[in-house]
């Protein structure tokens, strides 16, 4: 497929302490201002009519992630490609044409929802910000595929009124309104009842193939994403450790982090016979990021100075199907890995 959208070394880091004390500390010189490295160098694709899973636990960047690819965060560095476009470059028209493309599904409809909204509005919404028309019918046709039927006896009704399915659904409609060219959701379901999740999961899948869509799913939930995604993509501490096709990550995981979140999975049947890993030890510091591999002080594998010092860059392995940010795999002859040690 073609290549819809294409992540270049993307990163956002937030100031920390954004106080007046610090702003007043900082004018006076008194010290650097403290960065998250939220997201810290992250490149993939996305290609047409795809589904892309972002995963790793929480606070790994996935969600930040995912804002920046609709754009409702600038990145710090590095830069997304839209239709042959640059975005760091692209003019206020070539932005809000991207803006009514890219849309965003989020995890938690009691909040993305404006109380004060009516259904039809919250819909409509975003037809009137891109000036379409067709108004109504646009309307009622998103809501109708969104299975909330019959569309006109939802044009009034608020929120509240609504179930969280009904109100994710609302979501799922006002998303696809515009005919985006793909949407980012960012854990859809994990806030539902578990009753409703098949149900807006089977819509999620509808809307790819009946759009052909493009989607980067979001979650924490392996067997979601192994369910929902044609590839997928592991992250830890703000950049990807393994990205590949998900059958290969979920049955050849190579990272010791997939590996880890694997094995960490519960598997329904006790007698499929998979030994439970927890993950051991605390994810490191965000700030003062560690230098080398950032999965070192928990990495069962952890090979000595190299992981210590050199940030393992994420490449195609020969054997491997995926793509591996680990120094494991660096064996092959002539190689040396201490030879970039700028390479972040
Ligand atoms: Fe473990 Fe070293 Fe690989 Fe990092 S680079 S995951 S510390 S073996």
């Amino acid at each position: 497929n073609d290549v819809l959208l294409e992540v270049d070394d993307l990163k956002k880091h937030f100031k920390v302490n954004q106080g007046w004390i610090a702003s007043l500390m900082e004018s006076f010189g008194s010290g650097e201002p403290d960065y998250v490295h939220a997201v810290d160098g992250v490149s993939f694709e996305l290609r047409e009519g795809e589904t892309l899973g972002l995963a790793g636990e929480s606070g790994c960047g996935k969600t930040t992630t995912g804002m920046s690819l609709v754009k409702l965060h600038d990145p710090t560095a590095g830069d997304i490609v839209y239709d042959d476009t640059r975005l760091s470059e692209a003019s206020d028209a070539e932005i809000k044409q991207f803006r009514q493309n890219a849309q965003m599904i989020f995890q938690d409809p009691f909040e993305s929802l404006n109380p004060r909204m009516t259904v039809y509005d919250t819909v409509a919404e975003p037809l009137r910000i891109h000036d379409i028309r067709n108004e109504t019918a646009r309307v009622q046709r998103a809501l109708e595929f969104a299975e909330l039927l019959p569309a006109e006896q939802y044009f009034d009704q608020y929120p509240h009124e609504l179930s969280g399915g009904q109100r994710q659904r609302v979501a799922i409609a006002r998303a696809l309104v515009l005919d985006p060219d793909f949407i980012v959701a960012d854990e859809p379901v994990s806030m539902l009842d578990v009753s409703l999740r098949a149900g807006v999961l089977s819509l999620l899948d509808r809307m790819t193939d009946e759009f052909g869509l493009s989607v980067v799913y979001i979650s924490h939930d392996l067997s979601l994403l192994r369910h929902m995604c044609d590839r997928l993509a592991i992250m830890y501490m703000g950049k990807i450790v393994e990205k590949g096709p998900t059958d290969q990550i979920i049955e050849n995981p190579q990272h010791p982090y997939t590996q880890a979140l694997i094995n960490a999975v519960p598997v329904p049947d006790p007698a499929v016979g998979r030994d439970r890993v927890e993950l051991q030890g605390e994810v490191g510091d965000v700030i003062d990021i560690p230098t080398g591999c950032r999965f070192k002080n928990r990495c069962s594998e952890y090979i000595g100075d190299v992981c210590d010092q050199v940030v393992p860059p994420l490449e195609a392995k020969t054997d491997f199907e995926q793509d591996i940010a680990c120094h494991l795999y660096d064996s092959a002859e002539g190689y040396d890995p201490y030879q970039d040690m700028t390479g972040s």
